[in-house]
């Protein structure tokens, strides 16, 4: 990584906007390498040097990296003028350039990655790339052993195409309740897949993204940083 402003380098790691870290750098609350350092426009290496503030090392991410358990009645988005958003969630956050990799629903629960790294969120999200979504789903009526088998196969959700195969486990035929793994992430494609057979989704809930599994430790609306080791099997 190349050099950057100080005030770039404070502001991406949380401590304020730019114009309130230029106000708290002219308080000379700020050392790089031991030295006090008031000027904005300062350059620093984020590599090699060492900066404080107000005595506490503050140490450069270049990307952010959370797994929510996205509770429901909360929306996919960065932003909305009235509705509390995913990214609302993560208050701990420090940068401002983070989003959710992917949507669910506003009433779909589980897994979500919040990020500000777009060619992971590139690898993850490209259609190409068939990365498994694994759902816990809870239905209106019985599931029977035929329509688990269509699901499977492919269904007519008003696409071009049938929906691509799709894994069914943790189901006993007409039971309310199963998992459904999917390889592609059509606008509601799970529910418009159970719609397909007549049925319905009353609870939703996202369990994995590829190698990412959701923490079951995790209630609804809490999120932790990933593991250096979830980050690398994401790579
Ligand atoms: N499929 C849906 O229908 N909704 C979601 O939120 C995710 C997958």
């Amino acid at each position: 990584m190349g050099k950057m402003r100080l005030d770039k380098y404070l502001a991406d790691m949380g401590l304020g906007t730019r114009s309130e870290v230029k106000k708290f750098l002219k308080g000379g609350q700020v050392t790089v390498n031991g030295g006090t350092v008031t000027k904005p426009e300062f350059k620093v290496d984020p590599d090699t040097d060492e900066i404080l503030a107000s005595g506490e090392k503050v140490a450069y991410e270049d990307f952010e990296y959370y797994m929510l358990n996205k509770p429901q009645g909360v929306v996919s988005a960065t932003e909305d003028s009235r509705e509390k958003t995913v990214l609302d969630c993560i208050v701990s956050k420090k940068r401002k350039d983070l989003f959710p990799v992917g949507r669910l629903d506003k009433d779909t629960e589980g897994l979500l990655l919040i990020t500000n790294d777009g060619a992971l969120a590139h690898r993850l999200l490209s259609p190409k790339k068939h990365v498994d979504k694994t759902y816990f789903v809870r239905l209106r009526e019985n599931l029977s052993q035929e329509d688990s088998r269509k699901l499977c196969e492919g269904v007519d959700i008003g696409e071009e195409n049938l929906t691509m195969p799709a894994d069914i486990t943790g189901f006993v035929p007409g039971d309310r309740q199963c998992c459904i793994t999917i390889r592609e992430g059509k606008f509601h494609q799970v529910k418009r897949m159970f719609a397909s057979v007549g049925n319905e989704v009353v609870y939703l809930k996202r369990l994995s993204m590829g190698p990412l599994i959701l923490d079951e430790e995790l209630k609804p609306g809490q999120y932790r940083k990933l593991s250096a080791k979830e980050i690398e099997r994401l790579k």
